[in-house]
């Protein structure tokens, strides 16, 4: 197993922290103009600055704040639609040299059952995984040498042979550790989708207290993850930040500063950020009690702060959060969710057993018809779609955002036929019924005058003769 080439002695941070601190002790922000002029500049299609981020996070009066939540609103439903994208964790290992203090994995918790599976137990998850309707996966792995790049390219290539009937996988995203460029190369090359990594917290000093050991206490090393993965051709690449450990505010605008480091070094923001809170591990004091915990409240301003300063960016909201939580956060911008998961190591297949390993706890725990009901029944079209990144319009998803029309002619088609798959394949009859209004509901907004309706209705018809896989 080749061990990544760590060399951090030329590597600088791109996070000015003093003048992130500076902002979130100093801006303050109640003018009502000053924040409509920083919404209408998300409209017009245009990344924040950082003190325009720093002043909807300032927001304290309630007044204010529902014009900021008003305003991800309407930004999520005039470029986005009401689209959601769902996918399914799988846990392929948790063997973990590093000591991070809020993980269930860490390397000195005696409490965690070490495990990785078999190429046989993969499959097993995979055909459990697959049976229920899931087409996109994303494959978690502690940071271990059992777990470096040939491994990760090796189990990701397992899951996409893993197919039976109409059961497939058909994109694995990717959260692992950070690799050097040749490693990203060789993950690459097992066609990953997204490769996403978690600064944790861009807090240099907190990051040093909680990652003591391991390669992961280098802090730049991990800074500079994503630029290895887009230097090694990976330009779908997801960022996020373990909310919880330092300042909520200071975490979302070293969000931005990271999203502005990437358009500038390589032309392209990241595909999606992820801002988990964190959950109780087990064996863990401080996740327990984080030092910083942040309110629903304020998260639900952060969030809408990050849908409006980073517009083109998928949001991804995971199971750890509560149903009632991710059904908010939905309308202020979240467009990625998980539904149905578990997180111990071959719990798809043995879950009373595996939940004892498991790294935190989940809040959601309905499974994946249950949140696609609902999800249909709050008008929301729920989309198993993979056809950008099988098209090859990787690293342009911006594409979606600039592009006048391309989520119309694209992903809302899209959406509904891997829906139909969904609904004709898996869905038990309830969602059935709810889902189909949904599409009908899609196709009442398209005019007849439209030819992509008819080229939809004919695919629609195609998928009821039996083909599958049909995008646009
Ligand atoms: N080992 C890799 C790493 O550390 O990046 C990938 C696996 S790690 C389990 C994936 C993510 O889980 C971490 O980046 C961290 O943000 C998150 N995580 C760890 N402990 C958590 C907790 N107690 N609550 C919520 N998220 C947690
Ligand atoms: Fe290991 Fe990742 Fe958990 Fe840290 S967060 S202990 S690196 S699995």
């Amino acid at each position: 197993m080749a061990l990544p080439n760590v060399d951090t002695t030329n590597l600088k941070s791109f996070i000015p922290a003093e003048k992130i601190w500076d902002l979130v002790q100093n801006t303050r922000a109640d003018d009502p103009i000053r924040i409509r002029e920083i919404i209408q500049k998300s409209h017009n299609k245009q990344r924040l600055e950082l003190d325009e981020m720093a002043t909807l996070l300032s927001t304290q009066n309630p007044d204010l704040q529902a014009l900021i939540f008003e305003g991800a609103k309407t930004l999520k439903e005039k470029i986005y639609g009401n689209r959601i994208v769902l996918f399914a964790p799988l846990y392929i290992g948790n063997k973990c040299v590093n000591d991070c203090a809020y993980c269930g994995f860490r390397k000195s918790n005696d409490e965690a059952v070490r495990k990785s599976l078999t190429i046989n137990e993969l499959k097993k998850e995979v055909q459990i995984l697959t049976s229920k309707g899931h087409k996109r996966l994303i494959l978690v792995y502690g940071e271990h040498p059992d777990y470096g790049p040939e491994f990760i390219a090796e189990t990701t290539r397992t899951v996409y042979e893993e197919k039976n009937g109409h059961n497939e996988i058909r994109r694995c995203n990717i959260n692992a550790a950070p690799m050097d460029v040749e490693g990203f190369k060789i993950i690459k090359d097992a066609k990953i989708g997204t490769y996403q990594i978690f600064q944790e917290t861009y807090d240099e000093k907190v990051y040093s207290k909680v990652h003591p050991s391991g390669l992961k206490s280098n802090f730049l090393w991990r800074l500079h993850a994503l630029s290895r993965a887009q230097e090694a051709g990976i330009d779908d690449v997801g960022l996020g930040a373990l909310i919880g450990l330092s300042d909520w505010r200071f975490e979302a605008l070293s969000l931005l500063q990271h999203t502005i480091h990437l358009e500038e070094r390589f032309g392209v923001g990241p595909h999606t950020i992820s801002f988990p809170r964190i959950e109780p591990a087990i064996g863990s004091q401080l996740a327990h009690s984080p030092p910083h915990p942040v309110s629903d409240d304020n998260f639900a301003l952060m969030v809408a702060a990050l849908r409006l300063a980073v517009p083109y960016t998928g949001l991804i909201l995971t199971c750890r959060e509560s149903d009632a939580v991710r059904t908010r956060l939905l309308h202020y911008g979240v467009s990625q969710i998980d539904a149905g998961s578990s997180i111990g190591v071959g719990s798809y297949a043995m879950s009373a057993e595996a939940q004892k390993k498991e790294q935190f706890v989940l809040n959601d725990q309905r499974s994946l018809d249950d949140v696609i009901r609902k999800l249909c029944n709050a008008h929301f079209i729920p989309s198993f779609c993979t056809g950008c990144y099988r098209r090859g319009r990787t690293g342009q998803h911006f594409m979606e955002f600039a592009i006048p029309g391309f989520v119309k002619s694209f992903c809302t088609p899209n959406a509904v036929l891997t829906f139909m798959e969904y609904l004709e394949d898996y869905a038990s009859e309830e969602t059935r019924v709810a889902g189909y209004a949904q599409i009908q509901r899609e196709l009442a907004n398209i005019p007849e005058s439209n030819p992509l309706r008819q080229e939809l209705v004919t695919r629609m018809n195609q998928l009821m003769q039996g083909e599958r896989d049909l995008y646009f």
